[in-house]
């Protein structure tokens, strides 16, 4: 009798699932708007021509070598990491008050995070939204907290935020609770709150001594300027919040297989520091011991260098710019197709996905008859979208409505 007898078999994941029948399909006209990474044009993964230019220059470099890096990552990627997501005039970071951890991607972030929110800071019920990106309740279940909570976020009705509905949500939550809130860009609606939203949101986060975990995946996605997508941090900050922030560099540089992110921790008394970093160090030698240096490289040295930074801001534009067309386009193409309904979410929606509106029945039959691949709950991703392939697109979403 084995002992791995009795292991059940456990849920497929969704994404993944849709990416391998899409690899399998030998219909000529299929559509991957499953997966949640950038295509250009031509629906093709495109490596930035900046980190190129960065990755030959590291690997010309002798001086560097494949040592360990300490447990929280190379200083000079972290420092530039967290000065890119709090903006030049942050008082937090002139007080000293603000630092960056190397971790593995947006994912490592909020694992390592979650970790410490649990053990240091006894924190055990979390937020998350309804709905949220498909992650976040196993990284936060297995960081130890045990009690997962949602605040509503869509109405399916109106196809809008359901703002009245998360406020309610939150003032019912238990103080110290986590929630978990996406910076920018709301994976998967592609629906934010306006400034003036937030600002409410901060107000019931302080009153009911909630603790803010920004999960920033899509710095620079939604408008293509990457100090406006970090609105929502930085206002908190300047109202004095102490937080986390897992900050993603998968989809602004591309980067996605390298699993380089950085956490973000802002606190009231830098005094703290010292004795943060010695715990979150524990945390990551009994997790993965110490980061992979090669994204971090990258990063460091676009960052560092004012060139090589212009050159990434006008890339993470075309990015943001080729999106932003194809929701046009989009709308564009249904309205002239007469489907039914109003098509005004796709341009409104921002980031790099649009929550269609097409409910479980509709977007399977999409998979299935029409070979356009995307997830049950209607989110499609605009990247896989381009103008050779958008009027058929359009045409199916229309059958799949009539
Ligand atoms: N958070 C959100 C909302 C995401 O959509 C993603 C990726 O799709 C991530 C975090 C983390 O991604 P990664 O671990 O690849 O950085």
């Amino acid at each position: 009798m084995s002992k791995f007898s009795a292991v059940p078999l456990a849920q497929p994941i969704e994404v993944f699932e849709l990416t391998r029948s899409y690899n399998e399909d030998n219909f000529i006209n299929k559509v991957n708007l499953g997966v949640g990474a950038y295509r250009d044009e031509h629906c093709e993964p495109w490596v930035l021509p900046v980190v190129r230019q960065a990755e030959q220059a590291l690997a010309n470099d002798d001086s560097l070598n494949k040592e360990y890096l300490p447990c929280l990552g190379i200083d000079a990627f972290s420092k530039a990491a967290t000065l890119q997501l709090l903006g030049n005039d942050c008082q937090a970071l002139r007080e000293n008050r603000a630092f960056g951890i190397q971790s593995l991607s947006g994912t490592g972030c909020l694992r390592v995070g979650a970790e410490f929110l649990h053990s240091q800071l006894g924190c055990s019920v979390f937020y998350f939204s309804n709905p949220t990106w498909g992650n976040h309740k196993l990284i936060f279940k297995n960081a130890g907290f045990t009690d997962a909570r949602e605040y509503r976020y869509w109405s399916q009705s109106s196809r809008r935020l359901d703002f009245k509905g998360l406020l309610e949500d939150l003032n019912n939550a238990p103080e110290n609770s986590v929630i978990i809130l996406h910076a920018v860009a709301h994976n998967p609606t592609g629906c934010d709150p306006t400034e003036e939203q937030w600002m409410e949101i901060a107000n019931v986060m302080e009153a009911r001594k909630l603790f803010c975990f920004f999960d920033c995946a899509y710095q620079g996605f939604a408008s293509g300027d990457l100090d406006k997508d970090a609105w929502a941090v930085r206002y908190f900050v300047s109202r004095g919040f102490e937080m986390v922030v897992a900050q993603s560099f998968a989809k602004n540089f591309g980067l996605y297989n390298e699993r380089i992110g950085n956490l973000t921790v802002v606190v009231k008394d830098p005094a703290f520091i010292p004795h943060i970093k010695s715990q979150f160090t524990l945390v990551i030698r009994g997790m993965y011991s110490n980061p992979p240096s090669h994204g971090a490289r990258i990063i460091a040295y676009i960052l560092n260098n004012p060139d090589l930074y212009e050159q990434w801001k006008l890339a993470v534009k075309t990015m943001a710019d080729r999106i932003i067309l194809m929701r046009k386009e989009l709308r564009g193409a249904l309205e002239r197709f007469q489907a039914p309904g109003s098509w005004d979410h796709i341009t409104t929606q921002i980031g790099m996905f649009s929550y269609t509106g097409l409910n479980e029945a509709q977007s399977e039959y999409m998979v299935k008859k029409h070979h356009i691949y995307m997830l049950k709950s209607g989110r499609i991703s605009m990247a896989g979208l381009t103008l050779k392939n958008i009027e058929y697109v359009a045409s199916a979403i229309v059958d799949s409505l009539t």
